[in-house]
């Protein structure tokens, strides 16, 4: 039986799998990318369990190639470079450390766009030409399918949203400027918000007695969902920022659905009915009533997976042998 090997990699865990063409998972591993204190033990890591992976598939299963997504990827060079999360010297020539180990194909695209793969071929994007999918975790990832193509650009770096300027004079960015669009819109960016909210206010709020440290988006979720005002004002600020944001993008690439996916996602209504009636009022008249916006179809931990086993069957960016 024939599989594309699927490798997820983040901050926290690296996630791997054998995936059919059809996009069925046969066998899953993870380990602790947080653990790992190099990139040798990194690789070291992931070699041992694809290994394992393989053992456990049995020797009827044959490898046709791999796909990797990983933050601060460059798809055009298939290197990983600069990744804040990761311990990972400045370049990491990621596609030929594999290449070099497994004689076959490999392909590495940043991790948003492996969501925005898997959502493209297995998930709720399956069929349309033009969408958006962005992910909504410790930060904010993008992905962007126009006229049927995943955009990449120049140097393999396309759709940073993440980092788009909303606010000049605002948060301070873990890329070293101000006012990006994931310190408003992401669930530390709602986290913020919450903390502001409580420093300018006396209501009382179950919020107050959380830590910044012990404090999560989740934990807002359920305060809001209990009728608390200051989360549910949270979840509002946040919502109406996302809404502004996206209303920008339909101006630059006429989407018929935009996507959210991740953690904060999650939230459901509490973040899609602000941010669904912030988009309507700023969107330029002829795209109103006309942008869907969507869940991903596909569970948080599967969607890159997938996206990046596509990668291997549809001979996507960077393969090299
Ligand atoms: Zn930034």
């Amino acid at each position: 039986m024939k599989f594309a090997l699927g490798i997820d990699i983040g901050g926290t865990t690296t996630k791997i799998a054998l995936v059919d063409e059809a996009g069925q998972i046969a066998n899953r591993k993870f380990f602790y990318t947080s653990k790992q204190k190099s990139e040798n033990d990194f690789f070291e890591s992931l070699f041992v369990s694809i290994s394992e992976l393989m053992e456990e598939a049995g020797s009827e299963a044959h490898l046709t190639g791999i796909g990797a997504g990983a933050p601060s990827a460059n798809e055009r060079e298939g290197t990983i470079e600069n990744a804040a999360n990761l311990p990972f010297s400045p370049k990491v020539d990621f596609v030929k450390v594999l290449t070099s180990k497994y004689d076959l194909p490999v392909s590495l695209v940043k991790d948003s766009n492996a969501s925005t793969l898997g959502e493209l071929n297995y998930g709720a994007a399956k069929g349309m030409k033009n969408f958006i999918l962005l992910t909504l975790g410790t930060g904010l990832g993008c992905g962007v399918v126009v006229d049927g193509n995943l955009i990449s650009g120049r140097g393999g770096h396309a759709s940073e949203a993440g980092h788009v300027c909303v606010n000049k004079f605002g948060r301070e960015c873990g890329c070293g400027r101000k006012g990006c669009l994931e310190t408003y819109v992401s669930a530390t960016g709602l986290k913020r918000t919450a903390f502001k909210l409580m420093a300018n206010s006396m209501a009382e709020s179950s919020l107050r007695n959380y830590s910044y440290e012990n404090m999560t988006a989740k934990a807002i979720a359920q305060a809001a969902n209990a009728g608390d005002v200051l989360a549910l004002q949270a979840f509002d600020y946040t919502g109406e920022t996302l809404g502004r944001a996206m209303a920008d993008m339909a101006a630059w690439f006429d989407p018929e659905a935009i996507f959210l996916s991740g953690g904060l996602a999650a939230a459901g209504e509490l973040l899609f009915q602000p941010a669904a009636k912030s988009m309507e009022f700023y969107l330029l008249d002829f795209y109103k009533g006309k942008i869907k916006l969507l869940p991903s179809a596909l569970g948080v931990n599967d969607a890159a997976l997938l996206g990046t086993a596509s990668l291997v069957w549809q001979g996507l960016p960077t393969i090299r042998k």
